[in-house]
C-alpha cells in the first residue's frame, strides 16, 4: 500500500507532540483551557438556522445541487459585495459557491499547476495554500512575512526568475496567524506585480467581517484591475459562526471562476441547497448578531493584551481577526514556550511554527472562548510564569 508521492509530500503534521502531551494532561484530569483552534464558539445567528430548518423541509431541495451553487445565492453574494465594498459582481459569471472557502483554496492549484510550477505562499500562513500546492504537484515559495514590513510580503524580494515561473500568488488580510492588514495601496501593488509577471492573485478574506475600532478591512477586489488578475474568497464561517455548515464563495475574475467551477463539477455536486437558503438569510438579514461578535471579540482581545501586557509583553490590540500572535519570550522556541505554558498552566497556545518557518518566535492565541475563561488562563499564566524577557 505505497502511498502515491502527492501525499508522501505533504509536511509531517507539527502539532502531533503537543495533542499527545494535551492527551496525557486530559488523562491526568487537568483542567485544560485552550486557546488553540480558531473556530467560533457561540451558535449560528436564529433566524439562519430556522431558514435552513424551513428549507429542509422542501423536498426540492432534497436532489443534487448546481455545483456552482444556486444563482440565488451568488445573488446575495454580489449584492453583499455591493453594499459592503462597492465592488460590482455579475452572480452568474464571477461567483462560484464552494463548500467552505478551504474546499475552493485546495482546489485552485488543480485549476493552474502543472508539476514543477510554482504558487507564492505566504509564510507564517494557513497550511492550505501551500498543501493544495503540493498536492497538484506544484512546488510552493515561502514568501517571508516580517513584522518589520508589517507582515505584508516583500514583493521586491521575490526573485525574478520565481515570479515569472509562479502561477499563483496567495495573500490573506486581515491575515491569520499574525492579525496583520493590508490597505487596498498594498493591493493595488499586488495587482501591478501580477500583471507584470502573469500571476494569478487568490486573495482569502476569510476575517473581513471580523474587526474593532471603527476599522473596515477592504477587499482585494477594490484595488484597480483587480478583477483582471484575481479572486477572492470569503465564507460565512467566521462572521456567522457557522464553520460546521460548509458554505463558502470565490468571486472575481470570470475565467478563474469559471476554471474553479469545472473543477468542481468533476468532483463534487456543490452545497446543500438548504444551506445556501441559509446562506442567503445570513447575507441579506440583519447584521446585528456580527457586530454583537465584535464586540464579544474586541473584549476577549483586550483581556489577553491586558493579560500579556502586565506580564512584560507590549502588544498592540489587533484591530482584526480573532487571534493575538505575540513574539515568545528569550530562550524558549515556539514550540519549548508551547509546551511550558501547557505544563505549567494548562493552556493551550499554539506555536507560530505550526504556520511556518517564519512563525518561529512566535506564538498565536485564539479568542473563541469566553472571557472569564480567557482572563482565567491569562492569570494561570502570569502565576505559573512571571514576568518575561525578550
Ligand atoms: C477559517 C479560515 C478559512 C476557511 O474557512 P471555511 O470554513 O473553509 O470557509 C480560510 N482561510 C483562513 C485564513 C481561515 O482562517
Amino acid at each position: 500500500m505505497q502511498e502515491a508521492k502527492r501525499l508522501r509530500s505533504l509536511p509531517p503534521y507539527l502539532f502531533a507532540r503537543i495533542e499527545k502531551k494535551i492527551e496525557e494532561k486530559k488523562a491526568q484530569g487537568v483542567d485544560i483551557i485552550s486557546l488553540g483552534i480558531g473556530d467560533p464558539d457561540r451558535p449560528t445567528p436564529e433566524h439562519i438556522i430556522d431558514k435552513l430548518v424551513e428549507q429542509a423541509h422542501n423536498p426540492e431541495n432534497h436532489r443534487y445541487p448546481t455545483s456552482v451553487g444556486m444563482l440565488e445565492y451568488r445573488r446575495a453574494v454580489a449584492d453583499w459585495y455591493k453594499k459592503r465594498f462597492n465592488v460590482d459582481l455579475d452572480p452568474a459569471e464571477e461567483i462560484v459557491t464552494l463548500i467552505g472557502s478551504k474546499e475552493g483554496i485546495g482546489h485552485i492549484s488543480f485549476c493552474y499547476v502543472d508539476p514543477g510550477d510554482i504558487n507564492l505562499v505566504p509564510d507564517p500562513g494557513y497550511p492550505v495554500y501551500g498543501i493544495g500546492t503540493l498536492l497538484a504537484g506544484g512546488e510552493p515559495y515561502y514568501m517571508p512575512l516580517k513584522e518589520e514590513n508589517g507582515f505584508l510580503p516583500d514583493l521586491d524580494a521575490i526573485p525574478e526568475e520565481v515570479a515569472d515561473r509562479a502561477k499563483i500568488m496567495f495573500i490573506n488580510y486581515p491575515n491569520n496567524p499574525t492579525g496583520a492588514l493590508a490597505d487596498v495601496d498594498f493591493f493595488n501593488k499586488v495587482v501591478a506585480f501580477a500583471k507584470k509577471h502573469d500571476i494569478i492573485v487568490c486573495h482569502d478574506a476569510a476575517y473581513s467581517e471580523i474587526a474593532f475600532d471603527g476599522y473596515q478591512p477592504p477587499s482585494f477586489l477594490e484595488a484597480e484591475g483587480a478583477k483582471d488578475v484575481g479572486i477572492e474568497f470569503n465564507s460565512l464561517s467566521k462572521p456567522f459562526n457557522m464553520t460546521g455548515w460548509r458554505i463558502g464563495w470565490a468571486a472575481g475574475n470570470r475565467k478563474v471562476i469559471e476554471a474553479l467551477g469545472r473543477i468542481k463539477s468533476n468532483l463534487d455536486s456543490g452545497v446543500f441547497q438548504a444551506i445556501q437558503y441559509a446562506g442567503i438569510a445570513g447575507l441579506t438579514g440583519p447584521q446585528d448578531a456580527v457586530k454583537e461578535m465584535q464586540q464579544v471579540y474586541k473584549e476577549r482581545r483586550d483581556a489577553v493584551i491586558n493579560g500579556l501586557n502586565s506580564m512584560g509583553w507590549q502588544l498592540e490590540p489587533p484591530k482584526a481577526t480573532f487571534y493575538v500572535w505575540a513574539p515568545v519570550p528569550k530562550g524558549y522556541t515556539s514550540s519549548e514556550f508551547a509546551e511550558l505554558v501547557l505544563e505549567k498552566a494548562g493552556v493551550i497556545i499554539t506555536p507560530g511554527i505550526g504556520y511556518g518557518e517564519n512563525g518561529e518566535g512566535y506564538f498565536r492565541i485564539a479568542l473563541t472562548v469566553e472571557k472569564e475563561r480567557i482572563e482565567e488562563a491569562l492569570q494561570r499564566m502570569k502565576d505559573a510564569i512571571g514576568k518575561v524577557e525578550f
